[in-house]
This record gives C-alpha cells, structure tokens and sequence, in this order.
C-alpha cells in the first residue's frame, strides 16, 4: 500500500484554462501526491474547446455524423490530459496522460452520449502503483469492441471522475471547477445564493438534472448508486467546498434547498385533437420512436369535452425533430395546429424537507403571481416543483423565489 488514500481529482474547463491554470492544476496534484497519498486527475477540454470544435463540425456538415463528432471533441481532453501531465513532470513528479481507452471506460455505442458499462482501470492502478499520477482524460469512453470513441454527453467528464473513483474504490473524489461548491441557486445568475456545507445526493441529483450544470446528473446518479465521496470546490481558492453525501436528519428540516434553471427546452402545443382514447398513446409513440425525450406533459380538453390541446417539452437540440414529426401525427389525426415556442424556461425548487412540510407549492406560486409571471406548465415530485414560465423572467424567477425561501446569505 503506497499513499495514505487514494484521491480522484476533476478540474473543469475554467481550471484547465490557460497554461497557467494548467500549472495550478499540477502544483495541486504534486501537492496532494507529497503528502503521501494516490491521486488521479480528471481533466476536461480546455475551457470553450469543445464548443469551438462542435462550431466548426457545424460548419462542415449540417448534421454531422456522431462517431466523427465523438472522435473529434474526445481530442479536446486529450490535449489538456497530455499538457497537464507535462506540467507535473516539470515540477518532478511522475505522471502519465490516459485516454478512455487506455483506461479502459467500456461504454455502449451511442455516440455523443454514451453509457459506462465498465471501467477496468488496471493501468490507472499500475500508475499509482509505480508512485505516478494518472491523469485522465475525461467524458469519453470505448465500445465494447474497442473499435470506435465515444463521449459520455456534455459535462461528461464529471461523470468520468465518478465512475473512476468508484471502480479505485477512491477515498474522495473531488471536483474541482469555478464556483465554491454548490449553491442555493446559480451563484452567477442569484448573487445573494449560498454555498452548501452539504447535500443529499437525491437533491444534488434533482438539482443536477434540472439545470445546475456544477454537476453532471449522471455523475450524481453513479455517485449516488456507489455512494461515491464526493466534493464539490473551487480550483481557485482552498474552501473546503460542499460534501455530496447520503441524507441525514438535518437535511429534512429545510424545506427548499435549492432552486434551478433549464433554458434548453422548447414546448410543443398540438392544438385541437379528437379527444378520446388512444391520441395521445399516437402522438407520444411517434416522437419516442425518433429517440426524442419528453419531459413535461399537459393535456387540456375544451369546455364541450370534444377537442383537447396537448403540450410537451423536449430538449432544444431535438426541436426541429419533434417538430417535424408532430405536424406529422397531427395532420394525420386531424388535429388544427402545431406551435412550438422556444423562449421557455423551467424552474424548479428542489428540497428534501417538501416530504414532509406543505405549502411549498403554494409559496412558489404566489411569488411568481407576485411578480406578474405567468405559468405555462407545472409538474412535481417527492422533493421538487418545476413550472413552464416564459425564458425572459427566468432570471427575475430565480432571485425572487430565492428571496420567497429565505435562501439567501442572510436569509
Ligand atoms: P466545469 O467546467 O468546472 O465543469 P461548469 O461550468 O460545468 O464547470 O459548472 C460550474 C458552473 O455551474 C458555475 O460556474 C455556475 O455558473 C453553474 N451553476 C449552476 N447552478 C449552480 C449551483 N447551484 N451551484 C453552483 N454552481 C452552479
Ligand atoms: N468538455 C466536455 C464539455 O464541455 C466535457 C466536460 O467538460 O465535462 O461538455
Ligand atoms: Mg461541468
């Protein structure tokens, strides 16, 4: 047995961002190695590569095929893995840059937004074995064959940290990114919201897929099926960030514990269907079939009870998809009209506390009349209301619901 703990290091984009960044990173690592424990690093694309690099897949190919768009954007990471191990060489530590293959991150084969199905690791643990740092280059993995890249869908690389320190069985997994940890609302968007000693992984998880990009939601749901130690913290500051951890008893008695935004999806209204059984059976049969995820759903019937008017949302990038094949079905059931509108937003109150205290629907709803906003869909859980409002108030949204649930520094 060679360091104390074996520690899983994730540094985000913002902290590989520049050389010099990349030099805090392997101070860091160097650091953590001294003092006598594994360490594994996980490193993402340098901050705005892999964006710039789906612009120009863009500009060759309206619809690029998605194995080329994983090999392309898995080289992002591979670049920042292979300079930050340079770095740690330069400061007289050992280290060696890994892709997903060489580590071995067996995915399924849908591109661009692939499955881990195994992580074997052996030569990550070699690595730690020789007295070296490993580091990884995140969000992206290989198919079962070992013939083609995959990437595992945006923010990826968290969940590569995940998947790692569990298959390490790692003491911590810490994530290293911008902020301080997570907070009671984006910390760039409320600037009142407070960073969180702790949180369940359920509300981290609710948190994450409702828009709070700190974390990737699958990262959190890996995390939370291996009860992976997780951290969140910042790259720039030694705070001790925020524990994502297994519920306690304190977490119950705070009702809302945070509060997110989802700006990507578009609504679908198919106006003026028969109402009866079986339509929307059709409607959401034909747009599962092109692979489309819906998430909110409203029906309405007209005053007769003859007509209904069904809404959904999708992701945005699935828009012109479901679009298509909407107007299909409807014309094909006779319905008068499809509208989509894309300026929405969801917002959400996520709380573990809703369980048992009431009234968190109504506070919310209250606030929003308060300020005049409308609410276009509504839908809840255990732990979390979301509402449909329009995408201009979303910010507006956020800081008054924040202020409603006294979530703020001195709240
Ligand atoms: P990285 O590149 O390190 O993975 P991300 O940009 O993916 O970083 O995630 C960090 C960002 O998440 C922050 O800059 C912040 O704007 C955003 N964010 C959204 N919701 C929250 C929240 N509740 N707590 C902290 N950060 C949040
Ligand atoms: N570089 C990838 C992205 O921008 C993965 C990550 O940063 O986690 O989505
Ligand atoms: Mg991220």
């Amino acid at each position: 047995m060679l360091g104390k703990k074996l520690i899983v290091q994730k540094y985000g984009g913002t902290s590989v961002g520049t050389k010099e960044r990349i030099m805090a990173v392997a101070e860091r690592a160097v650091k953590t190695k001294r003092q006598n424990n594994g360490v594994v690093l996980v490193v993402s694309a340098m901050a705005g590569e892999t964006d710039r690099l789906i612009r120009m897949a863009g500009e060759m190919h309206e619809n690029p095929p998605e194995r080329e768009l994983d090999m392309l954007l898995s080289s992002g990471e591979r670049i920042s893995a292979a300079l930050t191990a340079m770095a740690i060489e330069s400061l007289g530590e050992r280290a060696v840059s890994l892709t997903g293959r060489q580590v071995g991150i067996i995915t399924d084969s849908m591109h661009t937004r692939a499955k881990i199905e195994q992580v074997k690791a052996e030569r990550v643990r070699q690595a730690i074995d020789d007295g070296m740092i490993a580091v990884i280059a995140g969000f992206q993995g290989i198919t079962v064959d070992l013939s083609d890249v995959t990437t595992l869908g945006r923010g990826g690389s968290d969940l590569t940290a995940v998947a790692v320190a569990a298959a390490l069985k790692a003491d911590l997994c810490e994530i290293y990114t911008d902020v301080d940890g997570v907070y009671t609302a984006d910390p760039n968007v409320v600037k009142n919201a407070r960073k969180l000693d702790k949180i369940s992984y359920d509300e981290m998880l609710e948190l994450a897929s409702l828009g709070a990009k700190v974390l990737q939601s699958r990262s959190v749901e890996f995390a939370s099926k291996y009860e992976v130690p997780l951290v969140v913290r910042s790259s720039f500051s030694g705070e001790p960030g925020t524990l994502v951890m297994k519920e306690d008893k304190d977490m119950e008695n705070v009702v809302v514990s945070g509060i997110a935004c989802d700006k990507n999806q578009v609504k679908l209204t198919v106006m003026g269907v028969p109402d009866k059984p079986g339509i929307a059976a059709i409607i959401f049969k034909a747009v599962a079939e092109k692979g489309i995820v819906v998430d909110m759903i409203v029906q309405n019937v007209s005053a007769d009870g003859s007509v209904a008017d069904i809404s959904f949302t999708v992701p945005k990038t699935d828009s012109k998809g479901a679009l298509e094949i909407t107007q299909s079905v409807a014309d094909s059931l006779g319905a008068k009209t499809v509208i989509i509108k894309d300026d929405i937003a969801k917002i959400s109150i996520v709380g573990v506390g809703m369980r048992i205290h009431s009234g968190a629907a109504a506070r919310m709803f209250q606030t929003l009349s308060d300020n005049n906003i409308n609410i276009l869909m509504i839908s809840t859980s255990e732990i979390k209301i979301s509402c449909v409002i329009e995408g201009k108030y979303s910010e507006l949204a956020q800081r008054e619901l924040h202020e409603a649930f006294g979530l703020g520094k001195s709240g």
